[in-house]
């Protein structure tokens, strides 16, 4: 039995060309205009991510994919079902917004897990804040690791509880994307994850942390928390390139168009940050090195953090997909088996699954690059 993954690489100045071309504005000061709608923010505005235009996303993706290069691997199935020894659950249900779509990357992630042929992947649908929990039991013990794909104010008394214990006593955690905006005033999940954003942080839920010099630093400035530019590619700089998760990669690479996350607060303990990305000022950035990756340890628990990972575009980055293999497999196991595939993005070049990122019904038909 054989899959057939597609990967599209693609030059960084290629990107930054259609960019300029589809959407002027998105690359220069004040970016006002651009991939996403988000401008000044202000009063209530400034704790929530703004919505994004799909239609321009759509554009973006038929310029992109017209102008990238196309090649085709087949890779066999490195496993059966049977043989998928790692079980994940992965916890959806709910977002801060509709931009961030969790009935479609949920799809995504999983299958990324299971792709690997290392995972056996349960998905958790919690309710919503508010509604009834009272059928909603996730048993968190039968999982090595639970994936958060879940962004919601506040979790009832007993499941907060329950996940404090899992982790505690050695259970592994996967933090994509905006679930960390999620919970800002429970405790215990602001020390798992280390740094959060949105939802009405603020220095009260702890200091700003970035690099400066080389070395991570916490700044006790105040103001809010949770910020990013337009949706454009970006380089990647690995900070601990002996970590299990880290090992082999590049010590930078491109991600595809993401949010790059920045002003994120937080506790940040017992926290290593992995690699950082440079927050453009001329993106509405903050010029600082920003933490991308994270791996912390809470009791005998492991807990992954990525920052990146919007939408399914960005999942679809081959950056994305190895670095939330690996991260996953090294909560669950304490360890990282999996090769870095030869199609891993370079300094200088974007590589993403096309398989995946048509996924998402916005990005159009790739069936023109089927073979
Ligand atoms: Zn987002």
């Amino acid at each position: 039995m054989k899959t057939r993954e597609k990967w599209l690489t693609i030059a960084p100045q290629e990107t930054r060309a259609i960019l300029a071309r589809e959407f002027p504005g998105a690359l220069t000061t004040p970016p006002a205009a651009g991939l996403s709608k988000c401008r000044n923010r202000s009063g209530k505005e400034k704790n929530e991510e703004r919505d994004h235009d799909k239609s321009l996303a759509a554009t973006f993706w038929i310029a992109l994919l017209s102008a990238a290069i196309l090649s085709t691997i087949l890779l066999p199935v490195l496993a059966t079902a049977a043989e998928r020894s790692i079980p994940v659950l992965l916890v959806d249900g709910q977002s801060g917004g509709p931009y961030h779509a969790w009935k479609l990357t949920t799809p995504v992630l999983k299958k990324e897990l299971e792709d690997t042929g290392l995972f056996q992947v349960t998905v958790a649908t919690s309710p919503e804040f508010g509604g009834d929990f009272s059928h909603f039991k996730p048993k968190f013990s039968e999982y090595k690791a639970i994936v958060w794909n879940y962004d919601a104010p506040n979790w009832p008394a007993d499941l907060r509880l329950q996940l404090e214990e899992y982790v505690r006593d050695g259970g592994g955690l996967v933090i994509v994307h905006a679930a960390d905006n999620a919970f800002p005033d429970w405790p215990a999940y602001n020390q798992m994850i280390g740094i959060g954003g949105w939802r009405n942080r603020s220095e009260k839920s702890g200091p700003l942390w970035y690099f400066k010099d080389g070395k991570l630093v916490s700044d006790t400035s105040a103001g809010s928390a949770g910020s990013h530019g337009a949706r454009i590619p970006f380089l990647v700089v690995s900070r601990d390139p002996e970590h299990p998760i880290m090992k082999g990669l590049p010590a930078a690479w491109m991600h595809a168009a993401d949010e790059l996350y920045a002003t994120l607060r937080g506790p940040g303990e017992n926290m290593t940050v992995l690699a950082t990305a440079r927050s453009d000022s001329e993106n509405k950035g903050t010029g600082r090195d920003e933490p991308m990756l994270m791996v912390l340890r809470y009791g005998k628990g492991r807990v992954f953090h990525t920052t990146m990972g919007h939408d399914v575009a960005a999942l679809s980055c081959v950056g994305f997909m190895t670095t939330y293999q690996r991260g996953t497999e090294w909560a669950a196991t304490g360890r990282v088996t999996q090769k870095v595939p030869a199609t891993f993005p370079t300094a200088n070049t974007v590589s993403f699954r096309v398989d995946i990122a048509g996924m998402d019904p916005a990005v159009p038909a790739l069936e023109h690059f089927s073979h």
